[in-house]
């Protein structure tokens, strides 16, 4: 079985893309979180600094996640600089100092880090959030501190970190006592966040002035707050007085967001891509840990600390045995190092998923689900294995709240489609439904990319171009009518899955959704017309996400590549044997009562036309020309009257064919020995035609009967 969470990226050739990193399946992103884990060796190895930022975590990793909290919310990147300033003044006011003023420092700069995934209904939301909200936000919280475990990042921060939430709850559900147990630092970091969300102005209300967060502070210090550095706070201030304040706007001016480079940008969308894959995983499972290749746990996720009860920072770093979690078979034993399915998985290099129990404290053992997954470098080496966690005890079933939110949280934010997330998910449960059946319905899907999008936004401005986006995504849900899942994949980027439908139909679909757009008349941008291009492919065996969105983007990196405005689709046996992706597009802009298209034959040129006698035969066509290289013939018969009817062979056309020469190879790789020609068909309607898409559709039609008289693979 494959399964929805695996990619069999080696299985395919690599194929140019139009987009840097959005291909990424579940497995890559899996694998770019081991290779972000080894980069913090490969800069401590190089840099013999001594600065105590080396030793908290690698300045690469602060970069690139910084950066990726600029991308998502500048503001909050600014608000994590105070905080953190806030932090180092009160902590230094307490004693503080060397590495552990440093550890504090930048757990208060990545404290909000989890932001990068939160979604931008909850991010935006103007006035306080709901208690739900709160719990998604918590979620996002702890899928950054997954992030921050895969950067090796030091364990006080980590522990820091976890424990700053306490102070949300506390916050929100009634207070809690925060005691000497909770890390001293956590419970400054609580102070500095406070007073810097209460100093600043939100959605919701205004900023307020120091004496008046002081107050509210105070009221809340021996139970929110621990009293002892709410003074330590005040003592800072009165000390210091102006200096203090100018302090703070100084933070403010020296770190104004900066513009980011190309490489920044790009990194910050694979941070980006790696928060929505854990935010799947985290939602869908209940824990996971991942192991590199000398089997020492890289990361253990927040969930699974409490499913099993370990402490990821008493197991980070560990080498992996058969005792380090409570496991045991169906009769309670605990298991043997052969019983465990990493040891299989490592043997056979296969994901795999079992069921095991697991000892809760006390002794109680709940039914456990382990999905293994290993994954293999560039060279084929193992390069870590995860495992991910569900607890089959609790039932499928969560709260309505919760799958409210759940939802919103996969909905895109500026057109109300599935986002990019949802997309994967979606897609990936629909895979593994296909790879379990013996017959399973066809399954396709489309990438459609707006055509010089960037010009619509240089030529009306930014807003516009969000109006047109969020008018294709209408589009695409008005004209999509058969359980089709239309989704926003980023940018001016959609995502069309459409159960249930091979890739004949689902070329016609993307046809029709083409011929669509191009019709689509929006007032803000007057006479400027509207085009995108769409890649189709079809599930194939042995597809996974990430394959099948390969050979839709590589069917509309051609589309780009060949002019734009046009659907192109792929197989896995064009994609194998080097043929290009098909142009299935009826060229419309010139005559839209004549049709052109070319494809390549995929037989000799002499016998190209016994093959045409063929179709003459088969179909009733009337040939009524035909030399070496051209043939015209009609096809289908005309009522009395001049008018076309309502079947096919009451809508007669004229098919003129004409052959090219050999057609060079496609591909100077390829294994396929074929002899190619092209063959050009143009075809006109013979009657009276009211609707030129009638008869375009028709066109098409005969197009891809001729295609597959010759082209047939
Ligand atoms: P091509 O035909 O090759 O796809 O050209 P293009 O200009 O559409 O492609 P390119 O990838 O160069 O640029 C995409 C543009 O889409 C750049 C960016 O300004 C714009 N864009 C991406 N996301 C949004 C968005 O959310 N709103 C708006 N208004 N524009 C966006
Ligand atoms: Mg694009
Ligand atoms: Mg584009």
């Amino acid at each position: 079985m494959n399964s929805p969470l695996i990619a069999n990226s080696n299985s395919m050739p690599q194929q140019q893309s139009v987009h840097g990193s959005y291909n990424m399946g579940s497995s890559q992103i899996l694998k770019e979180l081991i290779a972000l884990s080894n980069e913090h060796e490969e800069f401590s190895l190089e840099s013999g600094e001594t600065d105590f930022v080396d030793q908290v975590i690698s300045r690469k990793h602060l970069r690139k996640l910084l950066t990726a909290l600029q991308a998502r919310d500048a503001s909050t990147l600014c608000h994590s600089r105070r905080v953190a300033f806030l932090a180092k003044g009160i902590a230094t006011n307490l004693g503080w100092e060397g590495i552990h003023l440093k550890r504090l420092e930048i757990a208060a700069l990545l404290h909000d880090i989890g932001k990068i995934g939160v979604p931008d209904h909850i991010m935006l939301k103007p006035g306080k959030l709901t208690s739900d909200e709160i719990e998604l936000m918590s979620h996002y919280h702890n899928i950054g501190i997954d992030v921050l475990q895969a950067c090796q990042t030091d364990h006080e921060v980590l522990t820091i970190l976890s424990q700053t939430r306490y102070h949300f709850s506390g916050a929100t559900n009634g207070f809690q006592y925060i005691g000497s147990d909770v890390h001293q630092g956590a419970r400054i970091l609580a102070i500095a966040d406070a007073y810097d969300s209460l100093a600043t102005d939100q959605v919701y209300r205004a900023g307020k002035k120091h004496d008046e967060i002081m107050a509210i502070l105070m009221e809340a210090a021996g139970t929110q707050f621990d009293g002892n550095i709410v003074c330590a706070l005040s003592r800072w201030e009165q000390n210091e007085q102006d200096a203090f304040h100018d302090a703070l706007l100084e933070v403010n001016r020296l770190y104004q967001p900066k513009p980011f480079s190309e490489q920044e940008a790009q990194e910050a969308n694979l941070i980006n891509n790696i928060f929505s894959y854990l935010f799947q995983i985290e939602s869908l499972y209940d824990g996971f840990y991942i192991v590199n290749a000398d089997f020492q746990f890289l990361l253990f996720s927040p969930g699974l600390e409490k499913l099993a009860d370990i402490r990821a920072i008493d197991i980070l770093g560990e080498a992996w045995t058969a005792n380090s979690l409570p496991l045991t078979n169906k009769e309670g034993t605990s298991l043997t190092r052969a019983e465990c399915s990493m040891n299989r998985v490592i043997a056979n290099g296969k994901p795999m998923t079992t069921e095991f129990m697991l000892e809760r404290p006390g002794g109680r053992l709940i039914n456990i689900e382990v999905q293994s997954v290993p994954m293999f470098g560039e060279n084929g080496h193992l390069i870590g294995i995860a495992e991910i966690y569900r607890d089959l005890s609790r039932g499928l079933k969560r709260p309505q709240e919760f799958n409210d939110l759940k939802q919103a949280a996969s909905m895109d934010a500026l057109t109300s489609v599935a986002n990019r997330g949802e997309l994967e998910t979606q897609l990936a449960i629909m895979l593994s439904r296909v790879n379990k059946e013996t017959n399973p319905a066809p399954l396709s899907l489309m990438f459609i990319d707006a055509d010089h999008f960037k010009n619509i936004n240089d030529s009306y401005g930014h807003s516009v171009g969000d109006d047109v986006l969020i008018e294709m995504a209408r589009l695409f849900q008005h004209e999509t009518y058969s359980g089709e899942l239309v989704g926003r994949y980023g940018g001016e980027e959609f995502v069309i899955l459409c159960p249930e439908t091979d890739l004949e139909h689902a070329v016609k679909k993307a046809e029709r959704l083409r011929l669509a757009i191009n019709n689509l008349k929006l007032e803000k941008l007057g006479k400027t017309g509207l085009s995108a291009s769409f890649g189709v492919a079809q599930v194939e065996e042995g597809d996974s996400v990430e394959s099948l969105f390969r050979r839709a983007d590589s069917a509309l990196y051609h589309a780009k590549e060949t002019g734009r405005n046009k659907v192109c689709s792929l197989t896995n046996h064009q994609l194998l044997s080097g043929i290009n992706p098909i142009n299935d597009s009826v060229e419309t802009t010139v005559d839209e009562m004549v049709f052109e298209n070319t494809f390549q034959a995929l037989i000799s040129s002499d016998i190209i036309v016994y093959k045409l006698g063929g179709f003459v035969n088969d179909n009733g066509a009337k040939l009524t020309e035909v030399n070496t290289n051209r043939a015209v013939m009609q096809l289908g018969k005309s009522g009395l009257l001049p008018f076309w009817g309502k079947i096919d062979d009451r809508k007669p056309v004229e098919v003129e064919v004409e052959f090219g020469c050999a057609a060079k190879k496609t591909n100077s790789n390829s294994r396929s020995s074929t002899p190619r020609v092209d063959v050009k068909i143009r075809i006109s309607p013979l009657g009276w035609v009211k609707k030129p898409q009638l008869f375009q559709q028709r066109a098409n039609r005969v197009y891809r009967l001729l295609k597959d008289y010759f082209a047939a693979e």
